[in-house]
């Protein structure tokens, strides 16, 4: 009977958060000093994890784990992933307890940076394989774990996803399921909701910008490439691209409406193709709405010239974009030009497709809901869209079943959140209950439905 133990989960997440494990933008910047101390940690907070699986570092500091099964099964090897890095911490002062303290306050609430996002999932796979060990426990299927470092900075060169999926590929290795970070548990309308996100929209950075003539600000010309820049970026944000409603949304709608509160939103979510026009609408004043239905760009810097008295000879702007599934970057791009005046110019900086909707109906998604009913029963499940974006994305291709999912056994019941932000916080008291759901997960997967 595995036993488990709050406090002990508690101190290994304390001591992987104490590490700054920040990721960097520039490659070149990875702070390779903090992850190998993370990974020496690791190694101090699990020694049977250690003893029994193998443990391989690719490219600069991800982690690949191997527990290798006994070969009975016959499903295809399942893989965990989560990432090593978090992002910055940002402004000290404005954290209750300091970012890297990973303090426990009276209620139970641990503050730190990489709490939720995503060592609280790197702490429950590795604490979950330790207590199978423990338990004298051999998996009949492999077990990958695959631990990025970069997966904050939304892929680029040297994304580390892309990294250990290559070498995944490399080995000729096809997964029956993959599953990473987000998702979990939740109770809406008195009633247990798991939210499962069976796909993830795309991504794009782009640089609009406009050349010209640059010379002394106390000669300037009626627009300069920054108020022409001005008016691009404004049309583009009056000029979006049609909204319209792709298949995971539908989805997601109908099962998500039970459980809306509001009588109007039940009404609209339980018939959206119905509904279409109305959820149009709602989209010009929603912005969860809009998300929902469009792919979406928003200026976030903006660049002219380096000191107060000089024109511009490059304005610039970065946008991002996130695409909804079904559409394109080439889509936005095309949208871009029908928009933008002809004297703006973009590039892409990075960006990447959305990764193909996994399916509700596969064996892996069949046993999850099998697990989380059994803990909770009658629980219902809403197969989402993120709008955020994860490493799972990488290896879509590497699952045949289409088995990519972002679920964790983590309840939710305000106590946690932050990630992103300052005070990023996890309730320990959830800590027991994500551990269970993956013992569960690892020594059930492969078993008959
Ligand atoms: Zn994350």
């Amino acid at each position: 009977m595995i036993q488990y133990d709050k406090e002990r989960f508690i101190r290994h997440l304390q001591a992987m958060v104490q590490i700054p494990t920040v990721s960097s933008a520039d490659p070149e910047q990875t702070r390779t000093a903090e992850f190998e101390k993370l990974h020496q940690c690791l190694e101090e907070c699990y020694p049977l994890v250690h003893r029994t699986l193998k443990k391989e570092i690719i490219g600069k500091c991800a982690l690949l784990y191997t527990w290798k099964g006994s070969g009975k099964s016959s499903q295809l090897p399942l893989l965990m992933t989560a990432h090593q890095d978090v992002v910055p911490e940002g402004d000290h002062a404005m954290w209750k307890y300091p970012p890297f303290s990973a303090h426990v306050d009276e209620e139970g609430i641990m503050y730190g940076r990489g709490t939720t996002d995503s060592k609280c999932n790197i702490q429950a796979y590795l604490d979950a394989i330790e207590l199978l060990i423990e338990d004298g426990f051999t998996p009949e299927y492999d077990l990958y774990l695959a631990f990025g470092y970069n997966e904050e900075i939304m892929g680029g060169p040297g994304a580390a996803g892309a990294i250990l999926h290559d070498e995944l590929q490399k080995r000729g290795i096809q997964l029956g399921m993959a599953i990473d970070e987000c998702g979990g548990i939740s109770v809406r309308n008195g009633r247990h909701v798991a939210e499962i996100f069976v796909s993830e929209k795309g991504y794009a950075d782009h640089e609009i910008y406009i050349n010209a003539k640059g010379g002394h600000s106390a000669y300037p010309p009626l627009h300069n490439a920054l108020g022409k820049l001005g008016k691009a970026v404004y049309d583009l944000e009056e000029h979006r691209m049609a909204p319209k409603l792709c298949p995971p949304v539908i989805q997601q709608m109908k099962a998500d409406a039970p459980f809306r509160k509001d009588e109007a939103v039940r009404q609209l979510f339980s018939d959206p193709e119905g509904n279409e026009e109305v959820l149009r609408e709602l989209a010009e004043e929603s912005a969860l709405i809009n998300q929902m239905l469009r792919t979406t760009t928003t200026p976030t810097m903006a660049k002219g010239s380096d000191q107060a008295n000089i024109l511009p000879e490059h304005a610039s702007v970065i946008t991002n974009s996130r695409i909804l599934p079904g559409e394109t970057l080439e889509d936005l791009e095309a949208h871009f030009r029908s928009v933008l005046p002809e004297e703006a110019e973009f590039r892409l900086i990075k960006g990447h497709n959305p990764p193909p909707v996994s399916s509700t109906e596969s064996y892996g998604y069949r046993l999850l809901q099998k697990i989380m009913n059994e803990k909770y029963p009658g629980i219902s499940f809403i197969p989402s869209m993120m709008a955020g974006g994860t490493d799972s994305r990488y290896y879509s291709d590497l699952s045949p079943s289409r088995s990519v999912y972002r679920f964790t056994g983590i309840f939710y019941d305000g106590k946690s959140g932050g990630a992103h932000s300052v005070n990023e916080h996890i309730d320990t008291n959830v800590l027991c209950d994500n551990v269970e759901f993956y013992v569960n997960l690892f020594s059930r997967y492969g078993e008959e439905l």
